[in-house]
């Protein structure tokens, strides 16, 4: 699903953020990116998100080569992804109906489907009865939770989170990693970076390190064991 083959990027002006990183996450996988600030943790999903390109390397994401991506085409790729940023970066001067909805307004979507998949996206991170609300009127967990059902109202074959409990405390952010299994039991291929390596610890999922742009070899931490 997710394939960077010796995957090096560097900034204009700047050092190099990642040394022929080599990743492969299948589809259905649950793995989480670790690694200090500046480890080039946001820099991986920028790339896959194709906000950045790789200066040298391979990537293929759910299917396509994004070395070959063209600009016209990278709406389209961008459907298949779900993202989940650190602040939600929630609309707060609209409902969380509308905050929801948005991706798939942008995708032309009939009004029919999307009220029932907005209905359906908010019921499953438990916040139906908040529709009509502003994210203003919503605690930290809950705006969370919003900018989650946001990011998979559209089905998307796979879902990306950067530092998505950064602003939580712990028991909130056990429930947001709790929603992101749920969503990758039934299917949905998941990446989570993320620096909380305690609240990892205690998750059985596949675990991947960057240190100074480079992938550190661990074995396979799935949970299969
Ligand atoms: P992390 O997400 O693990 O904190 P980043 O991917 O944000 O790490 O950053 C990796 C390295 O790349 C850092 O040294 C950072 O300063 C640098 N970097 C990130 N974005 C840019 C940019 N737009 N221009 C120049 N350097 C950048
Ligand atoms: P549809 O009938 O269009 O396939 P469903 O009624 O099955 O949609 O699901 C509605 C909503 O449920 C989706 O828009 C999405 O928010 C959520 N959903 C269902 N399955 C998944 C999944 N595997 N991954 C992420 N979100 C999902």
């Amino acid at each position: 699903m997710i394939h960077f083959d010796q995957v090096s990027k560097r900034y204009e002006g700047g050092h190099e953020a990642l040394s022929s990183v080599s990743l492969h996450i299948e589809k259905g996988e649950m793995v989480f990116l670790t690694g200090h600030s500046g480890a080039g943790k946001s820099t991986m999903l920028k790339l896959i998100t194709r906000i950045e390109k790789p200066s040298s390397g391979q990537l293929r994401v759910n299917g396509q080569l994004l070395n070959r991506l063209r600009a016209y085409q990278v709406p389209h790729f961008r459907r298949h992804l779900g993202i989940v940023h650190q602040d939600h970066q929630l609309l707060m001067d609209q409902t969380v109906f509308d905050n929801v909805a948005l991706p798939l307004i942008i995708a032309g979507e009939h009004p029919n489907d999307v009220t029932r998949r907005v209905r359906a996206a908010l019921d499953k991170v438990g916040l139906l009865k908040r529709e009509k609300y502003q994210p203003i009127q919503l605690s930290g967990g809950e705006q969370q939770r919003v900018g989650i059902a946001r990011a998979v109202v559209k089905k998307p074959a796979i879902l990306l989170a950067d530092e998505p409990t950064g602003n939580l405390d712990p028991a909130l952010s056990k429930d947001i990693m709790r929603l992101f299994a749920e969503f990758n039991r039934v299917g949905t291929t998941v990446l989570i970076a993320s620096h909380d390596l305690g609240l990892i610890a205690r998750l059985n999922y596949r675990v991947v390190s960057l240190q100074e742009g480079r992938l550190l070899t661990t074995p396979f931490s799935g949970a299969a064991s």
